[in-house]
C-alpha cells in the first residue's frame, strides 16, 4: 500500500512538473513577444505602438526610413549611390544594404523630395532590388543621367508615381497624419536653389508629437511654409538642406521651435555643411542637434501619448 502510494505520488508529481514546465514555456514565449525590446512582431506592435523613424547615415545626403505602428514602411530619399568599397571606407550606409539588414523587402511608399543626386541616387538600386508600391514625387522633371535612369526603371516596372504638392494629405494609415507643406507649385527652373526649394516637405503627426521633414528647402520655401502658422510647430525637425546657411531663416526656425533637430550630413563634406551660423541659430531656438556624421544612424521612436513621448537612439554616443 505504501509502495503504491509512493508511486502514485511520484506519477502525480511528474504530471505537475510537466504542466508547470509547459506553463513556463508559454510564459517565456509571451514574454519574448511582448517585452523583448528587439521584437517587432504583431503582439509587440499592438501593445506598444510606436512610430519609428531612422535617419540613416548615408554620408552627405538624406535617407529617412519610416515604419508605422501598423507595419507600413516608407522611405524618404535614398542618399547617393556609390560603390560599396567607397561607402565602407567613408563609414556610411548604402540604403539598399540598410533596408536588407532591417529585413525589409517591400516599401509601401517612396518619397523623392527633389532630384539632386544626394537624394535620388540611392533610389535607383532600391527600385531595382525592392518591391515598391508607389512613389511620391515633386512636380517637375530633371535632366540628369540619374533622373533618366530613374524614369526608365519606373516606366519599365510600371510603378505608380504621384506628383504631390502643398496641402495634400497622404494616406499612410489612419493612426498617422501626413501632410505635404511644400512645394506650393511646379517650378521648371533647373537652378540649384530653385530645385532645393521644390523639395517635398512633410509634416508627420503621431499622437501628440509632430515631426517636420524639410528636405533641402531654402529660405524662399521656409518663408512660404510659414503661412501654416502654429500648425508647423514640431518637436522634431529634419534640419533643411544639411544645415546650410541658405536654409536657416530664423523666423521659420522660431515658428517650428523644434526641441530636437537631425542634420543628415557627410563627414568633412565639400560644402562645409552644417554652417556655423545655422548651428548657432538652432542653438538660439533651443534645438538639441543630432548629426549623422557624428552619431551615425539616428533612430527616433515616437509613442505620442504626450508631447514628450519620444526618444532617440544613436549608433555612436559622443
Ligand atoms: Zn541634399
Amino acid at each position: 500500500m505504501s509502495r503504491y502510494g509512493y508511486e502514485q505520488k511520484s506519477f502525480q508529481s511528474k504530471k505537475t512538473n510537466f504542466v508547470f514546465f509547459m506553463l513556463l514555456i508559454v510564459v517565456i514565449f509571451v514574454w519574448a513577444l511582448v517585452l523583448s525590446p528587439d521584437h517587432g512582431g504583431l503582439v509587440s506592435v499592438s501593445l506598444n505602438p510606436e512610430l519609428r523613424i531612422d535617419f540613416v547615415n548615408v554620408g552627405q545626403g538624406d535617407a529617412v526610413l519610416i515604419r508605422t505602428p501598423k507595419g507600413k514602411v516608407f522611405l524618404v530619399d535614398g542618399g547617393v549611390n556609390v560603390p560599396v568599397a567607397d561607402a565602407r571606407r567613408e563609414g556610411r550606409e548604402l540604403i539598399q544594404n540598410y533596408l536588407r539588414n532591417q529585413k525589409i523587402s517591400k516599401l509601401d511608399g517612396l518619397v523623392i523630395t527633389h532630384w539632386h543626386n544626394d537624394h535620388l541616387g540611392g533610389i535607383i538600386p532600391v527600385l531595382r532590388l525592392f518591391e515598391v508600391d508607389k512613389i511620391y514625387e515633386t512636380p517637375s522633371t530633371f535632366n540628369t543621367e540619374a533622373w533618366q535612369t530613374y524614369d526608365e526603371i519606373c516606366k519599365k516596372e510600371r510603378i505608380q508615381r504621384l506628383s504631390i504638392k502643398a496641402g495634400d494629405v497622404l494616406e499612410w494609415g489612419n493612426e498617422l497624419f501626413v501632410q505635404v507643406l511644400n512645394p506650393e507649385k511646379p517650378v521648371s527652373s533647373k537652378e540649384y536653389s530653385e530645385v532645393n526649394n521644390m523639395s517635398i516637405a512633410l509634416l508627420l503627426r503621431y499622437g501628440k508629437v509632430q515631426t517636420l521633414l524639410a528636405g533641402d528647402i531654402e529660405e524662399d520655401a521656409e518663408r512660404e511654409i510659414m503661412k501654416y502658422g502654429e500648425g508647423i510647430r514640431s518637436q522634431i525637425l529634419k534640419v533643411p538642406h544639411h544645415g546650410a546657411d541658405t536654409s536657416d531663416y530664423m523666423p521659420f526656425l522660431q515658428l517650428v521651435k523644434a526641441e530636437a533637430g537631425v542634420i543628415s550630413v557627410g563627414r568633412s563634406n565639400a560644402f562645409r555643411h552644417p554652417s556655423p551660423r545655422a548651428l548657432s541659430h538652432h542653438e538660439r531656438v533651443g534645438t538639441k542637434l543630432y548629426r549623422t556624421d557624428r552619431h551615425g544612424n539616428i533612430r527616433l521612436f515616437i509613442g505620442g501619448k504626450d508631447t514628450r513621448d519620444y526618444r532617440f537612439v544613436v549608433d555612436q554616443r559622443l
